[in-house]
């Protein structure tokens, strides 16, 4: 969606091809968005005019900050979403945007003359001209859904596998590679016994994604929901989800989440029938999800535990069916059924559906340039799941760049580069492009080398010339930013002019236990948010410079461009092992070839003097 909404929103005619309109913005798997790292970069889209983070806030029924206890660069929004709402939502905006046409149809494969894309083949349409493609096809491309020793050829469940279009890209070059990755069963909310499990109540008042809806300031006068007054009529109501769209103010009414945990005789279940686990039998071979294990990976690779946390989380208000987070599986559906009665509080659980494994093809993102376009075909871009990753955010991010991308290919602009230094979107797409990855990626704070630089709360600021150029964002959204950022800038400087018993006050901002409002002659005007950053990077200031004088040296190699046909055989004493890595990743800079794996300093050293002589 991200895609094809970035794609039209640019001003280029779009097709959303889908196999189902129905399922498009269909969560697969528990319906939250946001958690470590994954919600700097939901705010990074926000920040750039993306859907995903506003579409979570109006659909939130459950918002937290997480890791309140550490600093600003590693907190993080959660947002459990009413799953329902959540993709109704996004489907009307779809509808609604201008430019945007929707059709259902299976992609067979790509019409590609003299190495560029002229046009997509449609089962039934036949052949659809375009200037450029973006492939988005998730876990559909020879999906095989896992439920025990039953296999089916299934994308997700319910709906079928896409395996033609998997075929053709492997035809063009791209080199694929096999994924996994599983689905806790789903339950009768009424089936629960909520007395046996801790409760996690949600904040209050709830954490937004959108700098929108928080420059609104909407969500934090709750006193207005009853009778809607004065709300903000484009807000969409969960509770109205096929109706129309109603006055809603995001974070009212939000539901808890409980705690359980597994038992010794849970342990013992899955023990038992390990044989019959579809990933323990020996049916699945594509690698999983490190850091969301199933449930049996969990208990073969600690085996000393036995009480492992079960989250019990709702899908919505108005649905009966909840989401024990943490017992994803492929085991035979009885045997669910018995492990999740050993739960406390789950002991009369009412299966909606079965776990299941399911696994995939993915294509080599080393195939791809960093604004995701394929170095085999020109005009072809892939994002989401086909690259590698998982999770909805990870494929948001990708989605949104190749689908400026593709429009600017399309509008002959040539396309955003958003580096290391810029972006977790940044990060993430230099990591798959440079590195490639054997296992599910998914987002960490611990990947960015640039932490205290790309927090969530600044995302706004520090992508707003990037959020102009690539001129999707709102004209009003961006003044209001520039706005703030003149309004930040110019504080800090009266804080660095002004002083208190012979100290600045930006020098006593800087100490501990000092906020912003507790200044003499602090600004009354300044929005909560804007107090916040001045705060921050006051507080922070030591640290972000350091950052800042890294970034200024990977800057200057990263304006180093190496030519994609270069031949690396000719660098003289440059090691063999090297050369073959440099010319299979053919990286687009000097900085991106020193992140590629096994190419040592040595090798840069001779690369940047060859690169310097051949300039000459
Ligand atoms: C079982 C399961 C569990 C998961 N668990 C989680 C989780 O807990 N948390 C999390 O963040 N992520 C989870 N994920 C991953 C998450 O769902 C995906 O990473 C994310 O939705 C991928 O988005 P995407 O846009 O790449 O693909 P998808 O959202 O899968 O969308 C693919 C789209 O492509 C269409 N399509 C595919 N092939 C064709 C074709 N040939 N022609 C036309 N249309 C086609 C489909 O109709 C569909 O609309 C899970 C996924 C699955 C399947």
């Amino acid at each position: 969606m991200e895609a094809a909404l970035a794609s039209a929103r640019s001003g280029v005619q779009t097709i959303l091809v889908t196999l189902s309109f129905d399922s498009v913005g269909r969560m697969s798997c528990n319906p939250a968005i946001g958690g470590m790292a994954k919600s700097h970069i939901v705010s990074e889209i926000d920040a750039l005019g993306g859907e995903m983070g506003i579409n979570a806030d109006f659909t939130s029924i459950h918002a937290k900050t997480l890791n309140t206890r550490k600093g600003p660069a590693v907190q993080a929004t959660r947002s459990q979403c009413d799953k329902i709402a959540y993709h109704v939502r996004l489907q009307r905006v779809i509808r609604s945007t201008p430019g945007l046409a929707v059709c259902e149809d299976e992609a067979l494969g790509l019409d590609v003359r003299s190495g560029a894309v002229r046009g997509v083949i449609l089962r039934r349409r036949g052949l659809v001209p375009c200037a450029a493609a973006v492939v988005c096809a998730g876990t559909f491309l020879r999906g095989r859904v896992f439920v025990g020793p039953q296999v089916v050829s299934s994308g997700r469940a319910g709906d079928r596998s896409a395996d033609h279009l998997g075929q053709h890209i492997l035809g063009l070059g791209h080199r694929v590679a096999r994924l996994k990755t599983g689905t806790p069963p789903r339950l009768h909310r009424d089936s629960i016994d909520y007395a046996r499990l801790g409760i996690q109540p949600p904040d209050a008042p709830p954490p937004v994604f959108s700098y929108r809806l928080r420059a609104s300031g909407a969500v934090f006068h709750v006193e207005q929901a009853a009778d809607g007054a004065g709300s903000d009529p484009s807000l969409f109501h969960v509770e109205q989800a096929g109706g129309p769209w109603l006055p809603w103010l995001p974070g009212t009414a939000q539901l808890p989440c409980y705690v359980t945990h597994t038992t010794d005789r849970t342990i013992d279940i899955i023990r038992r029938n390990l044989s019959r686990s579809a990933l323990y039998g020996g049916m699945i071979t594509g690698t999983g999800v490190r850091y969301c294990p199933s449930i049996e990976d969990k208990v073969v690779k600690f085996p000393e535990k036995t009480a492992h946390h079960v989250f019990i989380e709702p899908e919505g208000r108005g649905n009966v069916r909840v989401y024990p987070n943490g017992t994803s599986n492929s085991l035979p559906a009885s045997v669910q059924v018995e492990m999740i009665r050993s739960i406390p509080g789950l002991e009369q659980a009412r299966f909606i559906r079965p776990g299941y494994a399911i696994e995939y093809d993915f294509f080599d993102p080393r195939d791809l340039s960093h604004s995701l376009e394929s170095k085999l075909s020109s005009g072809l871009f892939m994002a989401g799941q086909v690259n590698g990753t998982t999770g909805y955010e990870e494929a948001a991010g990708q989605g949104f760049v190749a689908g400026v991308n593709a429009a600017r290919m399309a509008l002959g602009l040539p396309p955003i580069a958003i580096g290391r230094q810029d972006a977790y979107l940044g990060v993430m797409i230099d990591d798959l492009v440079t590195r490639g990855t054997d296992e599910p990626y998914r987002m960490f704070t611990s990947r960015a080398e640039f932490r205290l630089l790309l927090r969530q709360d600044n995302a706004p600021y520090r992508l707003h010339e990037l959020a102009k150029s690539i001129g999707i964002l709102a004209p009003d959204v961006v003044s209001e930013i520039a706005r703030s950022m003149e309004k930040i800038s110019r504080e800090t400087a009266r804080l660095q002019s002004v002083f208190r018993a012979g100290a600045s006050l930006y020098q006593i901002l800087a100490g501990p236990g000092v906020g912003y409002r507790d200044l003499p002659g602090a600004d009354l005007r300044l929005t909560d948010e804007e107090a916040r950053q001045i705060e921050t990077n006051v507080k922070y200031a030591g640290y972000v410079s350091i950052e800042a004088a890294r970034v200024g040296r990977l800057a200057r190699m990263e304006a180093v461009a190496v030519p994609r046909d270069l031949d690396y055989s000719a660098i003289r004493s440059l090691r063999k092992e090297s050369a073959e890595k440099l010319a299979r990743i053919r990286p687009e800079t000097l900085a991106q070839a020193q992140r590629i794996p096994g190419v040592n300093p040595s090798d840069i050293a001779l690369l940047e003097v060859f690169l310097r002589r051949s300039a000459r």
